[in-house]
């Protein structure tokens, strides 16, 4: 899984990266599906784990265009663990109140504390994406953000949070596909806006804008995954391994109690 990981420094070209690609992982759908079974009742454990010992924070980031499959990634990858430890923040555009702090205001707020799991569906890195495409605001604002974001990062990581944050990988005709499978179930209407379809036509900008964060900030302490997510069995397969791997490098144990339990008899 290691391929899909962006390396700190390294100059990022989508294009290059294959939104259909399966990795290592030959054996299709049916055995990545029950692969998957298996690592969400791991990422169950691991999860109870992290909310019991109360030590480390967990914060993943999603990022992708529209119909990636932040959503349906939450739904799957974490269907198993218990609510009560994780936590989903979902960004949309900022309210009046929001736009008048700094961009990482409203962020800084929702980060996980010890023993949560929090995932950002959307996150800071649309300050320099959406902001940018649209020219909302001057090169010379969202330029100094990438060198902004790594610190903020940092100050997280060096105060126990693993951060891992990752591009869900789709191309213009998958995306087609799934935006006229929303436009023909009506059902999905809710999830289909007429503006998506403007910012299909700007595609190529935010493959760039994209590039631009792939390339820039990820770091040994908040890393970048560029998941190629065409085939959303393997999208699920791929984030639910980094995340066990993660998890399980951490070392974990259950506390021990505070008091002795030793001859404890309940009557
Ligand atoms: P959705 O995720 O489909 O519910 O859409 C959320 C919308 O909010 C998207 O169109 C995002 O581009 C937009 N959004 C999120 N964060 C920002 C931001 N910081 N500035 C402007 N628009 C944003
Ligand atoms: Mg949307």
């Amino acid at each position: 899984m290691k391929k899909f990981l962006v390396k700190p420094e390294s100059k990022v070209k989508l294009s290059k990266w294959d939104p259909n690609d399966t990795g290592d992982f030959k054996d299709g759908k049916e055995a990545g599906l029950a692969r998957l079974e298996k690592l969400n009742g791991k990422l169950e454990t691991l999860q109870e784990l992290l909310f019991a010992e109360h030590k480390h924070k967990l914060l993943i980031v999603l990022q992708a265009m529209d119909a990636g499959g932040k959503d349906g990634t939450i739904r799957r990858v974490f269907n198993s663990v218990n609510p009560a430890g994780v936590r989903v923040a979902s960004f949309k555009a900022p309210t009046p109140e929001e736009l008048d702090h700094d961009f990482l205001w409203r962020i800084h707020k929702e980060v996980p504390a010890n023993g949560e799991m929090v995932i950002f569906n959307r996150s800071h890195y649309e300050d320099v994406l959406v902001v940018r495409v649209h020219n909302y605001i001057q090169p010379e604002v969202w330029g100094k953000r990438f060198e902004q974001i790594n610190e903020f990062e940092r100050t997280l990581a060096e105060n126990g949070t693993t951060i891992l944050k990752f591009y869900l990988h789709i191309d213009l005709d998958e995306q087609k596909e799934r935006l006229q499978a929303r436009l023909d179930d009506t059902s999905k209407h809710w999830k289909f806006r007429i503006g998506d379809l403007d910012e299909r036509k700007l595609w190529p900008d935010y493959m760039q804008a994209f590039e631009d964060v792939l390339s820039k900030t990820s770091t040994d302490y908040a890393p970048w995954y560029i998941v190629p997510a065409n085939r959303k069995w393997f999208r699920d397969l791929l984030i639910s391994t980094v995340l066990v791997d993660t998890l399980e490098g951490l070392k974990m144990k259950y506390p021990e109690s505070e008091e002795n339990l030793d001859g404890v008899v309940i009557e």
